[in-house]
């Protein structure tokens, strides 16, 4: 998609600072991170949330959620202790529409989230 801030970090018309990369997934650091460790790890196609990701294209889907936990261990978040989070819809804080899940560790996390 064209006018999409993450198809454009995926083509690498916008930089991002990438830690993983295969044909499928992107795995780039959050501009403005929550947590020490802060990745987030999208697909290459275009999806609008994870949900329609893994409806249209499980596969993908897998591979997001494989490269996920490849990026805890890179990160060292494995053993301690991560979070793996989707949010979906405006209503939740999504504010790119481009399916992604967002890998934080590195501190203490609260359970529930807010
Ligand atoms: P959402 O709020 O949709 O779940 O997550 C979007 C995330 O993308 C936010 O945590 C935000 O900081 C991050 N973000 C927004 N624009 C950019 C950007 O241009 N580059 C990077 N690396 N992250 C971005
Ligand atoms: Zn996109």
């Amino acid at each position: 998609m064209t006018d999409c801030l993450f198809c454009s970090i995926v083509s690498g018309a916008i930089p991002a600072d990438v830690v993983l990369r295969t044909d499928e997934v992107v795995a780039f650091r959050d501009i403005n991170p929550a947590a020490p460790v802060h990745v987030l790890v999208i697909p290459v196609e275009h999806h609008a949330t994870a949900a329609e990701l893994g409806a249209a294209n499980p596969v993908a889907a897998a591979a997001v959620l494989a490269a996920a936990g490849e990026v805890a261990a890179l990160e060292g978040i494995a053993e301690s202790g991560y979070r793996m989070v989707f949010n979906s819809g405006a209503g939740a804080g999504q504010t790119v529409f481009h399916a992604h899940v967002h890998v934080m560790g590195g501190r203490d996390l609260t359970w529930p989230p807010g």
